[in-house]
């Protein structure tokens, strides 16, 4: 087949125009559009801050929940949870009844735009930070050296040609894998992404980071700056090759301390057994994962399932006067208003308001781990997130733009000159 002559081509529910130079498509976890006006501030994002003049700037929502998989996966899909199914990082597993994590590419109900591409023969490249996400981005994908390389900084050591296409990861950069937690796991993944357009020139390239410095560090921070400055700087130089980019995040990010240090935090579990008896309900935080140091499990959304279903609005009245929360939605108002997928939430969705975030016991969580006051996502306070093309195009802003347009947008931009 020549694909050449491919113009358009069929994803999800859309679309694409076929790109035909490389488009990036970066996600800086956590990056609240505060961190780019604190940056700009100081002028230590010049790269940036020109694409926001001279090329497209415009402020998109992310999926709520605000956390890391469901917005990677809308990423990578164009869509929202309804459609691809991931809708956290830990979910109660229908089939089972057991808490189990949501990285399995099981879960997985879309095809990815990486897998789409391939079939077209795009060469593909993903650098994901953390190892967690890795599997569900390259769900599906033919892997190998001519194909696509799909590799996280966190087991960059341990990559190989038939899993990840690439091997000797550190010694072809020059790095050694970093810490997870710390703000070198994601200059890994931009040196990472810089190095492929130079010796592999991808098609089509997605570099997701991961947001330990945005849990530790807030706006204005010496520290944030610095890691901004970073980015600033690879993204400069992968803006040298004829690549459409853009910039987008999966989640903002808020302070949710009080002013002392402490975390703020409601815990909804004993709430619901003083109210309905021990264990009626249970509360799910899909932002569990295994990297807690930095969140602790809190974050500004949850999920409640019911033993009987006359509990719902009991619990429902109940949840609306706590002053700590801002939204309590039953499992249909939520599907409508957010596109989750109904089989994988529970009964109610709760959000806190901004400063807060919800816990489940006083005793569950390990809040020693904490070791800066806590800031955190999962709610509408962190939907908003910078949407940014390195060349002019008619968009339209929030509630109307999503991150995952990013590579809807990508590829439309890629046919302007
Ligand atoms: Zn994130
Ligand atoms: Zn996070």
């Amino acid at each position: 087949m020549n694909n050449k002559s491919l113009k358009n081509i069929q994803i999800n529910n859309r679309q694409y125009i076929v790109p035909e130079r490389p488009i990036v498509v970066i996600c800086i976890d956590g990056c609240d559009p505060d961190y780019l006006n604190a940056a700009l501030k100081v002028n230590c994002i010049p790269t940036i801050k020109h694409f926001i003049n001279d090329g497209t700037y415009r402020i998109a929502h992310s999926v709520i929940p605000s956390f890391t998989n469901p917005n990677n996966m809308s990423i990578a899909t164009g869509e929202p949870p309804l459609v691809h199914g991931i809708c956290g990082n830990y979910l109660l597993d229908p089939e089972n009844g057991e808490e189990v994590m949501m990285n399995d590419v099981k879960f997985l109900r879309a095809p990815t735009i990486f897998k789409k591409f391939q079939e077209i023969n795009k060469k593909i490249a993903i650098v994901t930070a953390k190892d967690k996400l890795r599997s569900l981005l390259g769900a599906e994908l033919k892997i190998g050296a001519n194909h696509a390389r799909c590799f996280s900084s966190e087991k960059a050591d341990q990559a190989n040609l038939i899993d990840n296409g690439i091997t000797d990861v550190e010694g072809w950069l020059g790095l050694d894998v970093p810490d997870v937690y710390s703000a070198e796991l994601s200059e890994f993944v931009f040196a990472s992404g810089l190095k492929l357009m130079e010796d592999w020139q991808p098609d089509i390239m997605y570099l997701t980071t991961t947001d330990y410095v945005q849990h530790k560090y807030s706006p204005e921070d010496k520290k944030a700056l610095e890691f901004y400055k970073m980015i600033d700087d690879y993204i400069s130089e992968i803006n040298e090759y004829e690549v459409t980019i853009v910039i987008t995040a999966d989640h903002g990010m808020k302070p949710k301390h009080k002013i002392g240090g402490e975390p703020e935090v409601i815990f909804i579990q004993d709430y619901l057994d003083d109210w309905l008896g021990n264990s009626k309900a249970k509360v799910i935080l899909p932002i569990t994962d295994p990297y807690v140091v930095h969140h602790g499990a809190l974050g500004s959304y949850a999920t409640i399932y019911f033993e009987n279903s006359n509990d719902i609005n009991i619990s429902r009245d109940k949840l609306f006067k706590l002053p700590e929360i801002e939204e309590v939605f039953t499992k249909q108002e939520a599907v409508e208003r957010f596109k989750l997928p109904s089989d994988r939430i529970g009964d109610l969705v709760i959000i806190s308001i901004e400063k807060m975030t919800i816990g489940k016991t006083a005793t569950y969580h390990n809040l020693e781990a904490l070791k800066e006051p806590l800031r955190s996502h999962g709610g509408l306070s962190e939907q908003l997130v910078p949407f940014i093309i390195n060349k002019p195009y008619e968009l339209p802003s929030a509630p109307y733009l999503y991150n995952y347009d990013a590579f809807y947008y990508a590829c439309a931009a890629s046919e302007k000159h």
